[in-house]
């Protein structure tokens, strides 16, 4: 079959709008009608090359469609079914997934930079040659085809636009704060840097029950939509002293967890400055591989506990659907994050307001 697809050839290179070719479905693939694509930071961080995948490749990783056809070994999905798609297949039996860490599955970890599928080979072609897949699903592509395991069913009523999201940005945040810091009710939490993760942060740390939740940010913007969606007080840095307004809050003990999704060296230091003893730090954002991040060692000490985190925690299959009936409740804030919808051929617009700082999130939205 032939479809569109944003492709990048090249670092530093706009994204081209071509038609791309796919081959036969395999056994465990589902074919998905792309109808939203999300823009998260890590496409624009291939983008600009800081993480380098092999080219041509279609990013977006960010996707919600509708199941137009599977492949023979697939069971429990039905053509016209509602998916969201998660970027982290998992075998179920390899050293990692048995310690209950799929997002280290070794298949997984194996192929990713590869980008192709999860079997290792590739599905999408242009002009007769290999195109990667990138985060095994491309999805800024008119069609996406993803194994089995990776497309999620959605409620019925749940706007796609807005379950898109939940398929990286929201699912990073909500899940630091409920699967892997397992905040609990009076809690006290800082989040650093409030783009779709953090303002995700500041919803799964109200939804674990914190009661002080302090929203770190420069931008002003950002920290009004931080207290719409649960923050309870706001630093706005560098004007305002975070690191005092952490103390202010905790009688100078220190907030018992820091989510940080601001991704710089400040924003580190930060949250290992800012986090009681005994208390826990979870990093989210972050920064060039092969940067150094220094430290005050006094601010580590203190038997706190450190944490780097890529996808909350995430099972998507028990998760992703709480996460939108949390959001068909009005319980989890999505309408907020959009700041426009665009058109595929806009998508290099929206790249532009991502590296701006502009909004928090452009959508592509598919016609049909
Ligand atoms: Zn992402
Ligand atoms: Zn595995």
């Amino acid at each position: 079959m032939q479809f569109r697809a944003a492709v990048l050839h090249a670092p530093h290179t706009p994204l081209a709008i071509e038609t791309i070719e796919a081959v036969d479905l395999q056994p465990n693939d589902v074919l998905v009608r792309v109808v939203a694509a999300g823009l998260c930071h890590t496409d624009l961080e291939v983008i600009e090359g800081q993480l380098v995948y092999p080219m041509p490749i279609v990013l977006g990783h960010e996707t919600a469609g509708v199941i137009e056809a599977v492949g023979s070994a697939v069971s429990l999905k039905r053509r016209g079914e509602r998916v969201v798609l998660s970027w982290n297949p998992h075998c179920g039996h390899c050293f990692h997934c048995e310690r209950d860490q799929p997002i280290l599955c070794e298949t997984y970890t194996a192929n990713g930079p590869h980008a192709v599928q999860f079997d290792g080979a590739t599905r999408l072609r242009l002009g007769g040659a290999p195109l990667r897949t990138m985060f095994y699903m491309a999805g800024f592509a008119e069609y996406a085809i993803v194994t089995d395991s990776c497309a999620i069913a959605m409620p019925a009523d749940m706007p796609l636009d807005r379950a898109c999201l939940i398929g990286c940005g929201v699912m990073t945040g909500v899940g630091a704060a409920i699967n892997i810091a397992r905040l609990g009710y009076g809690e006290t939490v800082m989040v650093i840097g409030c783009g779709a993760v953090g303002l995700s942060a500041v919803q799964g740390a109200r939804l674990a029950g914190a009661t002080a939740i302090l929203a770190v940010d420069r931008n002003r913007d950002r920290l009004a939509l931080a207290q719409k969606v649960g923050a309870t007080h706001v630093a706005a840095v560098p004007d305002e002293d975070a690191l005092e307004a952490a103390s202010r809050l905790t009688g100078g003990r220190g907030v018992d967890c820091v989510l940080e999704s601001a991704g710089n060296a400040p924003a580190f230091r930060l949250s290992a400055e800012a986090c009681r003893t005994g208390g826990q730090i979870v990093w989210l954002g972050k920064t060039g591989v092969n940067e150094d991040v220094a430290f005050r060692w006094g601010s580590l000490m203190g038997e706190k506990r450190i944490v780097r985190s890529s996808y909350g925690g995430a099972r998507p299959a028990r998760d992703f659907p709480l996460l939108a009936r949390a959001y068909l409740d009005g319980k989890l804030h999505l309408d907020p994050y959009l700041t426009r919808h665009l058109t595929l051929e806009d998508i290099n617009a929206g790249f532009a307001d991502l590296k701006a700082g502009r909004g928090i999130r452009s959508v592509i939205q598919f016609a049909g």
